[in-house]
């Protein structure tokens, strides 16, 4: 099969005008529902209060009903005395009438007896055998809620296609609704095409992943107001493929896939929609980043999306032409998502022709706010999960400097990082920043090694630098900016762990820290020393080092002891590192830094680290 060039990339804009063109996103009927089913669903029917509420003018609280013309005169040194004729507790209908002079004793919740007009709450009051004394004047409609109040007989409470919150759970409640008509929320199908892929509950095989998008898609699904049917993981063969697509087309209203619609796999996009009847493919490509290779096409009146495979950018996608369509079908309003002006971090090249929607997250840098790039691209779903928001960056920019102001688009309320720590991983950083964490800091850990922790510290985006370097390995203050204070060193011994007793022979395989790590370039001369040929697997953190060596992956890893006790491997000493734990100066004085200071040179932190083996 040859490789199909892109045609035509469209704007979102104009897929969504060719695709409004061909079928509508019309809501769908009503049902009835419970109440206690009708929260986050969208009205089907105006609500008209058919009763006040309250339902008759109660006490609001515990106290004395009285007319209010007999407190006139009452004070603390010259109490008004009046005669106790009874007590009406909630629920029950008062048969007596307050005449002046009189009052009765009411709770909170009761009805108001005929003749008063204000309730005197008890802490003003005094009893003296049946006559009470009242200290404190009210007026007309102290201490009472008038019948309706609230809402009253024949009030327009709620609009059809209002989304019920818990709030007017409790109205509907209150004016006697048990059932509700809403909006039948709309079947989406949504499956994923891929030989690759996997379901999270089986075991993971050397060259499978697991399959991402048909659960975030999924929940995506559901925040857009409709219910998702999971039709599983298809091989990437026309005929499941189109199964699939009948499938959906079966048993829902909107069919969603990914995967497969690369330029590679054009062809098949054409030849799944073949023959099911019109109008078939109606857009194949669009000009986004992430987010090209996407496809729309509809068969009746029922769409099908083909999102891309990339989970990132299959998100991205469906939250510019998905979500829209599927929440005008079910009636859920788009999220107002708040927009704010930050300072771009990094210098970000994009491309020409493309609209880019780059996910970042904030921070804050000398008194202004930064967004941050997230790492890891269009395959790093952990990555998107922890932005805040997207900067969206026009089709003719091809170039945002450092610090230019950009406008950042917020997933929701967020709350920028109080603190960022970068550099190498290591076991004690662990724990360090669970204990911040703990203490209610927004902590964000990127240990994506030296290299990359020194350009973030440069940029001063981030506060807390970790170097992991050998002990005899000369300590540099010069590589590091001059702006950082040391905080503490710490010891850790490293092993070579296998599961083998021979380690180095030639063409063997080592799992080490990635280049840029403050000990690969040891580590590997350290190998070179006994063994000429091997390979290497970079990882990033020494748990997946850990279990390259478990899966039999690496014959060897380079790893912490502590790391290496807690499995049954065998061990070779390899050499000591020192960690070094480096502060930002200007972060020194402020309560995150201070802070951070008391904990990195606490007790508590010397006695949980005594425990630990082979750190000190
Ligand atoms: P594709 O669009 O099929 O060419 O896939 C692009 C990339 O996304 C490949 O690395 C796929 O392995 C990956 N991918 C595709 N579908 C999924 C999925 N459902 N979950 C996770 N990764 C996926
Ligand atoms: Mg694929």
């Amino acid at each position: 099969m040859g490789r199909a060039v892109f045609k035509k990339l469209v704007t979102v804009e104009e897929a969504l005008e060719a695709l409004y063109e061909h079928v509508k996103p019309n809501p769908l009927e009503v049902e009835e529902v419970e109440i206690k089913e009708a929260y986050g669903r969208i009205l089907g029917e105006d609500v008209i209060a058919r009763i006040d509420l309250p339902p008759f003018s109660r006490a609001i609280l515990d106290g004395y009903a009285v007319r209010a013309i007999d407190t006139s005169f009452a004070s603390e040194t010259n109490p008004t005395r009046l005669r106790v004729i009874g007590r009406i507790p909630a629920g029950e209908l008062p048969l007596l009438e307050v005449k002046e002079g009189d009052c009765i004793e009411i709770d909170t919740g009761a009805f108001l007896p005929k003749g008063t007009d204000a309730v005197v709450r008890v802490e003003d009051t005094s009893i003296d055998g049946d006559v009470v004394k009242i200290y404190d004047s009210v007026g007309r409609g102290s201490g009472i809620a008038p019948m309706g109040s609230d809402v009253y007989h024949g009030q327009f409470v709620m609009s059809k296609s209002e989304e019920i919150t818990a709030e007017k759970v409790g109205v509907l409640a209150g004016l006697g609704y048990h059932k509700v008509d809403v909006l039948m929320r709309p079947h989406v199908a949504i499956f994923s095409t891929g030989n690759e892929l996997i379901e999270p509950r089986e075991e993971l095989g050397a060259t499978k992943i697991y399959d991402v998008n048909q659960y975030s898609i999924g929940a995506l699904v559901q925040k857009s107001g409709c219910i998702p049917i999971y039709l599983g993981i298809k091989k990437d063969e026309v005929e499941e493929i189109r199964e699939a697509v009948v499938e959906g087309l079966r048993c829902a209203h909107v069919v969603i896939m990914s995967g497969g619609t690369s330029a590679g796999v054009s062809d098949l996009a054409y030849k799944v929609f073949d023959g099911l009847g019109g109008p078939g493919l109606i857009v194949h490509g669009i000009a986004a980043k992430p987010g090209k290779p996407t496809i729309i096409a509809a068969i009746g009146d029922k769409p099908i999306f083909g999102l891309p495979g990339f989970p990132v950018s299959a998100l991205v996608i469906y939250g510019l032409i998905v979500d829209p369509f599927l929440r005008a079908m079910s009636g859920k309003k788009g999220e107002v998502r708040r927009k704010l002006k930050a300072k771009l971090a990094t210098r970000h090249i994009s491309d020409r022709g493309r609209r880019e929607y780059l996910p970042v997250f904030l921070k804050h840098r000398r008194k202004a706010l930064n967004a941050v790039p997230v790492l890891g691209g269009s395959g790093a779903i952990a990555s998107l999960s922890s932005a805040d928001g997207v900067v969206e960056i026009p089709e003719n920019v091809d170039l945002i400097e450092k610090d230019e102001i950009v406008r950042v688009e917020l997933f929701s309320e967020v709350r920028s990082a109080d603190i960022i720590a970068v550099g190498d991983s290591s076991p004690i950083s662990q724990i360090i920043l669970e204990e911040l964490r703990r203490s209610g800091r927004k902590v964000r850990a990127e240990f994506r090694g030296l290299e990359h922790g020194l350009t973030w510290v440069r940029d001063e985006i981030a506060d807390l630098l970790v170097a992991c370097i050998p002990e005899d390995e000369l300590f540099d203050p010069l590589r590091f900016p001059s702006k950082l204070t040391n905080l503490r060193n710490f010891k850790m011994k490293m092993v070579w762990a296998s599961y083998d007793k021979e380690i180095f022979y030639p063409g063997s395989t080592f799992a080490l820290p990635r280049i840029g790590s403050g000990l690969r370039r040891y580590a590997e001369e350290c190998i070179r020393r006994k063994v000429e040929n091997f390979d290497v697997i970079e990882t990033w953190s020494y748990d997946a080092s850990m279990n390259l060596v478990l899966n039999r992956r690496a014959i060897s890893a380079l790893l912490p002891l502590y790391t290496v006790t807690k499995y049954d491997v065998k061990f070779i000493d390899a050499f000591c590192a020192n960690i070094i734990y480096l502060i930002r100066d200007e972060l020194l004085s402020t309560r995150i830094g201070k802070t951070l200071l008391r904990r990195i040179r606490s007790k508590e932190l010397d006695l949980t680290l005594s425990s630990l083996q082979g750190i000190s």
